[in-house]
């Protein structure tokens, strides 16, 4: 490499110094034919047509400088051919650099627009140098607007200003939004890099937040439901181990009333093993032809034996089909609602368990009561873990607040949901409806009975 651009540089050297010198002999022989005065007149008219020549191709060059376009270099000849050629080499590599620095910057920028966080390139005063659509989307920016403009002016969280200037970055910021679309929760971390500039990574972590709400909230809920009777059976416990002679009367009451709370711990962890059972996605529901007709015989005899005789409870099953289903989810779901019914329904009142198909070709099981009513209010939270309306009343009628959280996981594991009509003092309908797909035909003509009553 070295060796060629030596051999250039003599080149560029010697032409000239050769043509001067061939000028010089020129002159020197001409100077016995022609008399000195003409031999030194021919040497100057040689030297200023060569000086002539090197700067007609000298301007050549500046007006290409000044056009700086690499197609209009000009053809030079002699040494200037070598400067012209090499200045074009040149040019060409120029040019291919600059075509793979665009190339690689667009790769980049597309790969920055694709990150799922949002990427805000922040300079040593904390101006926006480049962010990308995912941070605009966040923040609310629009980089040809707000570029080079300084953050704090354009996200005045007191919150976030301070982490800004805290200087220590190891720990992300958790940033609450306001939006009119509801709020957001953001994670927020700025990472320095190359001396002074800064880059600012933030993550939507919304739908975390809320997990990780639901979780406590869950925790919370499940202790204060174990704490109750937890401390009644210690109560009772530290009664009887105090006494010095047994009452009899006494210890039969206490022990009654242990296994009562005894019983409702119990229940309790049933309904949450199974909630955490059918939350589990990769535990699919066993599939199979379920008889609804006859599970709601079953499913009348509970009833009745919850209600002991204070309701009268009705089975209507106009819907001669099945359901392909699970038969124990299934029985789990619809016996929550009847139980809820007796549970919500004052003595003397009635529960109707119905199996029927919508004009849609939907088979709906429905559980109607005349009870107690839900005021509108409350209908959409009532399939959340632990939401009561009367929290007292649900516990003496032995309720966990799981039973309709149950019954919507079960439903939705069979592409089904629930609906709830009700009216103050009037009384409850709470319908499970099925996708027409999930009907089957059953084989026995068991339901050549018309709808049945039993009381
Ligand atoms: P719980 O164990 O408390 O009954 P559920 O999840 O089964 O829990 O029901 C949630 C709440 O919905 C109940 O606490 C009750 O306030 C209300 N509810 C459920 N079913 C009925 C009904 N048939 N009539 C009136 N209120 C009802």
């Amino acid at each position: 490499m070295r060796r060629v651009g030596e051999n250039r540089l003599n080149e560029l050297w010697g032409r000239p110094l050769v043509t001067v010198v061939l000028i010089s002999v020129i002159a020197v022989m001409l100077w016995p034919v022609l008399g000195a005065a003409s031999a030194l007149g021919t040497y100057a008219a040689l030297l200023l047509a060569l000086l002539f020549h090197h700067l007609r191709n000298l301007s050549r060059l500046h007006n290409w400088l000044e056009a700086a376009s690499p197609q209009s270099l000009p053809d030079g000849s002699g040494a200037w051919e070598e400067i012209f050629s090499g200045l074009s080499r040149l040019m060409r590599r120029k040019t291919q650099i600059e075509t793979r620095l665009s190339a690689t910057l667009a790769r980049f920028q597309r790969a920055g627009a694709a990150l799922p966080e949002g990427v805000i390139v922040l300079d040593e005063h904390g101006r926006i140098q480049w962010c990308n659509p995912r941070a605009e989307n966040l923040f609310g920016l629009d980089i040809r607007r707000d570029q080079y403009q300084q953050i704090t002016t354009l996200i005045r969280n007191p919150q976030f200003v301070e982490y800004l200037e805290q200087g220590s970055f190891n720990e992300p910021l958790t940033l609450r939004i306001s939006r009119s679309d509801g709020e957001v929760v953001l994670s927020i971390q700025l990472v320095p890099y190359g001396g002074s500039d800064k880059l600012l990574l933030s993550r939507d972590i919304t739908h975390w937040d809320r997990l990780e709400t639901t979780r406590r909230d869950f925790v919370a809920n499940v202790s204060h439901e174990l704490r109750t009777p937890l401390t009644v059976l210690s109560g009772f416990l530290e009664t009887l181990a105090d006494m010095r002679k047994p009452d009899p009367d006494m210890t039969r009451r206490s022990i009654t009333l242990m296994a009562e709370q005894t019983a409702r711990m119990h229940h309790l962890v049933e309904d949450l093993l199974t909630l955490s059972r059918l939350e589990s996605t990769q535990n699919r529901p066993h599939e199979e032809a379920v008889d609804v007709a006859e599970l709601i015989q079953g499913l009348q005899r509970d009833g009745m034996a919850l209600s002991g005789g204070r309701h009268r409870i009705q089975v209507s099953a106009s819907n001669r089909n099945g359901l392909l289903g699970s038969v124990d989810e299934l029985r789990s779901a619809f016996g929550n609602l009847v139980s809820n019914a007796v549970r919500y329904t004052p003595e003397g009142g009635t529960i109707e368990i119905g199996w029927t198909v919508r004009e849609d070709g939907c088979p709906v099981f429905f559980v109607r009561d005349s009870g107690i009513g839900i005021e509108p209010q409350h209908l959409p939270r009532l399939t959340e873990r632990f939401y009561r309306i009367d929290r007292s009343r649900s516990r003496s009628t032995g309720g966990t607040g799981l039973g309709l959280a149950i019954v919507k996981h079960v439903l939705s594991r069979h592409q089904g949901h629930l609906e709830i009509q009700s009216e103050v003092g009037k009384g409850s309908t709470f319908s499970a409806v099925f996708p027409p797909t999930r009907s089957h035909a059953v084989e026995k003509s068991v339901r050549d009975t018309a709808p049945e009553q039993a009381d």
